[in-house]
């Protein structure tokens, strides 16, 4: 099927800044970029643009008024949506942890049994407390989960927490990690004819996978060069090209970005002189 390809993105909140730079990244940012825009096209893709709330993400998509689209995968599962996760996006990344109140004696999630626990996603909450085999009575609440303690509403709070500074002003302290989030691509079950789908998932992806990572450049003396390839983090095989100088070659290799800080000093250890570190901008391994 070749036909235009429906995409809803969060039109406010978190993801919506983060989601538009990607697409803009991408290359098909939308035409008409404004706050009260509902609809656009992309510049270069055909892709209809449709903005609503992350929340309403995974109902238009498994509804299919949307072919596709970006949401938290926290969401994903909190309402229990029947859709495919295509791709994840590497930010709005956050983990659902439970807290307690700093004086309370309960040190890990099993002691929550038996305990009133106060969130904002309770479907997907329930469903993790009971693979754990946790019972324990859930207070749902919309809004300030973190006060929720000393108002006496609950005992324990478990909700999406990225630095835990918001815990930490609170008084609460993390008592473990229930589940990890992060912005994901989401598409219709079953619809895997879409050129177009397969197209931006690729597009998006080799984004994703080239800010995972940077191009390093250096020279190294010939005979220093096992040492030098042995500390590569690389998967695959780096390029090793002669240099004018007789005795001097050049190592040109894709490496993980966070590595980067790690391995500067020790290439410098093994003689390695000029090193570059390059941003790509696509990657499709
Ligand atoms: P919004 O409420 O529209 O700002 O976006 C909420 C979404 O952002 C959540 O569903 C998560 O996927 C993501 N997110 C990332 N960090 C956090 C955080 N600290 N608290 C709540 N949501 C977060």
């Amino acid at each position: 099927m070749n036909r235009r390809l429906t995409m809803a993105l969060p039109s406010k909140g978190r993801l919506r800044e983060p989601s538009w730079l990607l697409l803009e990244a991408s290359g098909v940012a939308p035409q008409e970029p404004g706050e009260r825009v509902l609809q656009a096209h992309c510049r270069n893709a055909d892709i209809d643009l449709l903005f609503v709330r992350a929340d309403d993400v995974p109902e238009y998509v498994q509804d299919g008024v949307v072919d596709c689209g970006i949401t938290g995968l926290d969401l994903v599962s909190e309402r229990d949506s029947d859709v495919e996760v295509l791709l994840r996006l590497g930010y709005g990344t956050c983990s659902l942890q439970a807290a307690v109140s700093i004086e309370d004696s309960a040190t890990a999630i099993d002691d929550l049994q038996g305990r009133r626990i106060a969130t904002a996603h309770p479907r997907t909450v329930a469903q993790l407390l009971a693979n754990r085999g946790i019972e324990a009575e859930i207070v749902e609440v919309t809004g300030s989960v973190e006060i929720s303690p000393r108002l006496g509403l609950a005992d324990a709070i478990i909700d999406l927490v990225s630095t835990g500074s918001t815990l930490r002003t609170n008084g609460l302290r993390s008592i473990g990690v229930l589940f990890e989030s992060e912005a994901v691509l989401i598409g219709r079950k079953g619809s895997t004819d879409h050129v177009a789908r397969r197209t931006l998932t690729t597009l998006l992806g080799s984004v994703i996978n080239a800010r995972a990572n940077r191009y390093l450049l250096c020279n190294v003396a010939k005979d220093r060069l096992g040492e030098v390839t042995a500390l590569l983090p690389t998967k695959g095989s780096p390029t090793v090209m002669d240099l004018a100088t007789p005795g001097v070659v050049a190592v040109h290799a894709l490496v993980p970005a966070a590595d980067i800080w790690s391995l500067l000093p020790k290439l410098e250890a093994c003689g390695a002189t000029s090193i570059l570190t390059l941003p790509i901008e696509r990657m499709v391994p």
